[in-house]
């Protein structure tokens, strides 16, 4: 049962005993502006707040990847009705996280919904720390599900969403536009603006040269995994494409994906090696935090906090990297 199911019991049976409550939630955060870009020929890249939003347009509508946060819905849709009166058919999530499969819940009247079937799975049943953006948001679950491949064929175009295995979750889709040879990776690459500044910003001219890593999160709750992680890029980067839609930052190149696996590889094997040799949890997260530009001090344990994110599951990359790769 969903919060929102729990709060209407609750208040009813206060209601029954003759109580009177006022509901009260958090301020709603709103939504922040949005602004669509041509990637390449009829596909387009709506980005602002969230993940970054792909836009296929075809002659017999259009294909969205990701739906970004709730609050984002209506000027999704604005965004579309900007470049085509092509109706919206379909809504394909790389992955279950609120900030590219928020929208979900008001997708589902207007548009058949479709994600990998772990997606899915972590929304049924939600494992902190799911992000929460907007508490109280109600979950969209996917009508159309997926375990290995699935296309999507309108208007003489295919999309087609395929699954390499577990990396920022248990459910992330790689989603292929063939005709383009563009890829919208979800969160399994994130494209880096250039100049290419620290993760912190922290960086100045006179900073010493910081080791090749990348500020990934792992989200072990929703079966996230370090070491699966470059295998599933190996994946992904067995299919024909020069453009790339991360889940979040600027449109990049295979290039930049290939690179981006290089230094996750990198950083894993010295972490893991420093476990091997006896190194605790904490120097794990300091190492992190000294070389990589990760965020470990005064980071809650909830609600997500930018830059934050990876630490709320060290214990579980600490493991991971002792157990090693399976
Ligand atoms: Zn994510």
């Amino acid at each position: 049962m969903r919060r929102t199911a729990l709060a209407a019991v609750f208040l009813a049976a206060l209601a029954g005993q003759g109580a009177w409550v006022v509901h009260t939630q958090p301020a709603a955060k709103p939504p922040g502006p949005l602004r669509i870009e041509k990637v390449k020929g009829d596909l387009y890249l709506i980005s602002g707040e969230g993940g970054n939003v792909a836009v296929y347009v075809t002659g017999e509508g259009v294909v969205l990847v990701d739906d970004m946060f709730d609050r984002n819905h209506a000027d999704i849709l604005a965004q579309v009705k900007s470049i085509t009166d092509q109706p919206l058919k379909y809504v394909i999530n790389t992955h279950q996280h609120d900030d590219h499969a928020g929208g979900d819940f008001k997708m589902l009247p207007i548009a058949e919904v479709i994600a990998h079937k772990n997606a899915r799975a972590n929304l049924v049943h939600i494992r902190q720390p799911y992000y929460e953006d907007t508490p109280g948001t109600p979950i969209g679950l996917p009508r159309l599900t997926f375990s290995d491949e699935a296309s999507v064929f309108l208007g003489g175009k295919e999309v087609r969403a395929k699954y390499f295995g577990r990396g920022h979750t248990s459910g992330d889709a790689v989603v292929y536009f063939p005709e383009l040879k563009v890829v919208h990776t979800g969160d399994l690459f994130l494209g880096r603006r250039a100049p290419s500044t620290s993760p912190t910003g922290r960086d100045n001219a006179t900073a010493q040269p910081r080791p090749a890593g990348v500020n990934i999160y792992v989200d072990y709750a929703q079966g996230g995994s370090f070491y699966d992680w470059t295998k599933t890029l190996d994946g992904a980067l067995t299919l024909d494409f020069d453009t790339v839609i991360p889940g979040h930052g600027p449109v990049s190149t295979k290039a930049d994906v290939v690179k981006f696996r290089g230094d996750i590889e990198t950083m894993r094997t010295r972490l893991a090696g420093m476990v091997r040799q006896g190194k605790t949890k904490d120097d794990m997260v300091n190492t992190l935090e000294a070389d990589y530009g990760w965020r470990a001090k005064g980071c809650p344990p909830s609600p997500p906090t930018p830059g934050c994110l990876q630490f709320q599951q060290a214990d579980s990359m600490f493991a991971e990297l002792k157990r090693g790769p399976r």
